[in-house]
């Protein structure tokens, strides 16, 4: 009996461990650049984890590495997503696995609308595929959720969309998908107070849902009064400089980056 106790609980700390995304000493290269320069983090199940650092830090190269972006070249170092390594898979088997990137500028697809976009994107990653009604039901729900006008969905990807508009697609992809991880490459960029508002909440309430680990990556914490971080991490240069807790964001809103830039080099 004793036995059994002491083996599940055993099991129950190696299932809980398992439950993130980690990143050991990562080195990153763009163009035969090194970039990320050994990065070395992990991000948790249920959690929200703030990316932040000065512009040109290497935030954004590191999200596109680790969805598996080919331009960024991983050199060194490991990729595991909830005990599996991915450092070598594709961008489509990551998605699969569940990790999600909203990217910092969306690009614009002409001559595909945003409805068959997301159906194709959704039924990619189900078993049971939804039919065009099905798939209907499921995303007004979810539109109405974001406050988004359903005739959005009859236009071409971002095509014309405002920056705030751009955003919130990127949001409603997150909430079609119901990734494991998320990470938000500046996801309040462009998004005026009511869209950042709506924004944060339903990554709040997705959030809550699913159990998702969030990577929420900017360089002030705007997004951050509506979605509280639980872990804070500053990259300056490619490098980890500094990890806290929220209030180290409060510091950087305060004070910005100038204490960290001496001391790289
Ligand atoms: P951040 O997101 O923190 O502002 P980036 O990751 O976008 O920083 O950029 C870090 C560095 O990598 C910059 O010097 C940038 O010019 C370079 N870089 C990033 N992506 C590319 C790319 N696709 N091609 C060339 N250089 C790039
Ligand atoms: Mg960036």
């Amino acid at each position: 009996m004793r036995i059994t106790l002491i083996k599940s609980t055993k099991q129950r700390t190696r299932g809980n461990k398992m439950k993130q995304l980690e990143i050991q000493d990562l080195h990153v290269e763009v163009d035969g650049i090194e970039i990320i320069k050994g990065v070395t983090l992990n991000f948790h199940s249920g959690k929200v984890h703030a990316l932040m650092g000065p512009n040109g830090s290497g935030k954004s190269t590191l999200a596109n590495a680790l969805m598996g972006h080919p331009k960024y070249k991983i050199t060194k170092g490991k990729i595991i997503l909830d005990g599996k390594d991915i450092t070598y898979e594709k961008a489509n088997i990551r998605a699969k696995l569940g990790l999600f990137l909203s990217f910092q500028y969306p690009a614009e697809i002409t001559g595909v609308t945003m409805n068959n976009f997301l159906r194709t994107a959704v039924n990619n990653q189900r078993e049971k595929k939804f039919s065009i009604v099905e798939f209907h039901t499921f995303l007004k729900e979810k539109l109405k959720e974001l406050n988004m006008e359903s005739s959005f969905m009859k236009r071409y990807i971002n095509e014309g969309f405002s920056g705030g508009e751009k955003k919130k697609a990127e949001i409603l992809q997150l909430s079609l998908l119901e990734p494991k991880y998320a990470i938000l490459d500046e996801a309040d960029s462009g998004a005026d107070r009511d869209a950042l508002k709506i924004i944060g909440e339903s990554i709040n309430r997705i959030k809550q849902k699913n159990s998702m680990g969030i990577i929420v990556i900017t360089h002030y914490q705007k997004m951050l009064h509506y979605l509280k971080a639980d872990h804070v991490t500053i990259l300056v240069e490619g490098k980890i400089v500094d990890t806290g807790d929220a209030t180290l964001a409060e510091e950087i809103e305060k004070n910005g980056y100038n204490k960290y830039l001496g001391e790289i080099k």
